[in-house]
């Protein structure tokens, strides 16, 4: 890890890494009251005096280091701790939080993003700097950690949360469940939702070489959510086939009683609006479930490389398309191409900016430009590519020259030529 991120430059601290979050939750739905113990153990990669944490919206109650009091102070979103000695490169610590208030979503300039409450529940939008609404962190793309979450609500409220769900116990009107992540999450990629819920599994899931799904979802709406789900087994089938082993310890997918504005993903968990169980809406199942591929297993260190998560996600919506019977890839890339090619062509794929980074141009273009690059280098070697890459990067971070040098060893410098037209420059290239 290294400086700020530019595109999220309030977010996050390079002075320490952390490795594990263990967090303690109890939510109110009806007041909108969360109260919190995080458990964060990291290491130092600095002379360190202090440790700062992002906090954004709730107040830090008690502070321990290495389980002696420390002194904290908060002011912007973040929140210093002074440990009682300093700590030397390398150094594992532990410092224990105790937070409340009333959560919400933080003002960003993606909007607003982070906890949010739904008319009888609530859910987490992380990406990019939503995290901190819910628990002390250290909110960087690249500082991925192992992850606990223990969440008690009123009995008739269902949990679905990152990470691989454990025993759910009741007490005294209260229900709270666990779920446990192995796998390196980032902060914006751990979420929680909150709903009266109730969860099953997907059928044709769970054999046969699928993982298995669970839905989540309003009894009301768990009819229409198997039917809009139906198709994401065989989604599976193809994607491990054209992308290599599903990387998730978990396949949730969650279905609110609100609509929603986009869906969003998480680490092994996706969340749907009521709105979303349309077939109109079967891309956006394709795209979510591709991240758990790219983005959430395969990860950008950097916002700036955006594209790498974006244009993959999207360019599955237009290989299962061609996959489940509907229009081919080559066809949807074409259609895009053109309208791509009438919007203003002043966007680099590879820095698109904070405010652009999006922008439905990186998506589209993203995809084009792995269209283009199969074009070029043929179906063999493309899918070996892809293959390669979700292998050798499997929940590890990469940046764009990594996925340069993956495609200079695939098709040589003609490829890496090609892929440059499409992600240096900002005009759009023919599609070969
Ligand atoms: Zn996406």
């Amino acid at each position: 890890m290294s400086g700020v991120d530019p595109y999220a430059p309030q977010s996050g601290d390079a002075g320490y890494d952390v490795v594990s979050y263990d967090l303690t939750l109890d939510y109110r739905v009806r007041t909108n009251r969360l109260q919190g113990t995080a458990v964060i153990a990291a290491v130092a990669a600095e002379d360190l005096t202090s440790v700062v944490l992002d906090l954004v919206g709730l107040r830090a109650t008690r502070v321990r280091v290495g389980g002696a009091p420390a002194r904290f102070s908060a002011a912007a979103g973040k929140l210093r701790v002074a440990g009682p000695r300093p700590l030397a490169p390398g150094e594992p610590f532990e410092v224990e939080v105790a937070y409340a208030g009333a959560p919400g979503p933080r003002r960003s300039r993606w909007g607003a993003v982070g906890w949010e409450e739904l008319t009888d529940g609530a859910l987490v939008a992380g990406q990019p700097i939503g995290a901190p609404t819910w628990f002390p962190c250290n909110d960087r793309p690249d500082d991925r950690a192992r992850m606990t979450l223990r969440i008690t609500v009123d009995d008739g409220y269902t949990v679905a949360a990152t990470g691989v769900a454990g025993a759910v116990s009741r007490r005294g009107g209260r229900v709270t469940s666990t779920f446990t992540s192995d796998v390196p999450t980032a902060t914006y990629l751990a979420a929680v939702h909150v709903g009266r819920y109730r969860t099953g599994a997907l059928s044709g899931s769970g054999a046969a070489g699928v993982p298995a799904v669970t839905v989540t979802a309003p009894p009301v709406l768990a009819a229409a959510a198997d039917r809009a789900f139906a198709p994401v087994p065989e989604m599976l089938r193809v994607f491990d086939r054209l992308f290599g082993p599903y990387p998730q310890e978990a396949c949730a997918l969650v279905v609110t009683a609100d609509e929603l504005e986009i869906p969003l993903e998480a680490q092994g968990l996706a969340v749907f609006g009521m709105n979303h169980l349309v077939p109109a809406a079967q891309r956006l199942i394709a795209h979510e479930i591709a991240h758990q591929w790219f983005g959430n297993s395969v990860g950008i260190a950097r916002w700036s490389d955006i594209w790498l998560n974006e244009g993959f996600a999207c360019y599955a919506e237009w290989l299962w398309s061609e996959a489940s019977g509907g229009r081919s890839a080559d066809d949807c890339a074409r259609g895009h191409h053109e309208r791509l090619t009438a919007k203003p062509q002043d966007l680099l794929l590879t820095d698109p900016g904070p405010d652009d980074m999006f922008d439905d141009r990186v998506y589209k273009r993203g995809a084009l430009t792995l269209h283009a690059l199969r074009r070029s280098i043929g179906d063999d070697r493309f899918f070996d590519l892809v293959r390669g890459w979700t292998a050798a990067h499997r929940h590890a971070l990469v940046g764009t020259d990594d996925f340069r040098a993956a495609v200079r060893a695939a098709g040589g410098a003609d490829a890496v030529e090609l892929l440059s037209l499409w992600i240096d420059r900002a005009e759009v290239p023919s599609l070969p």
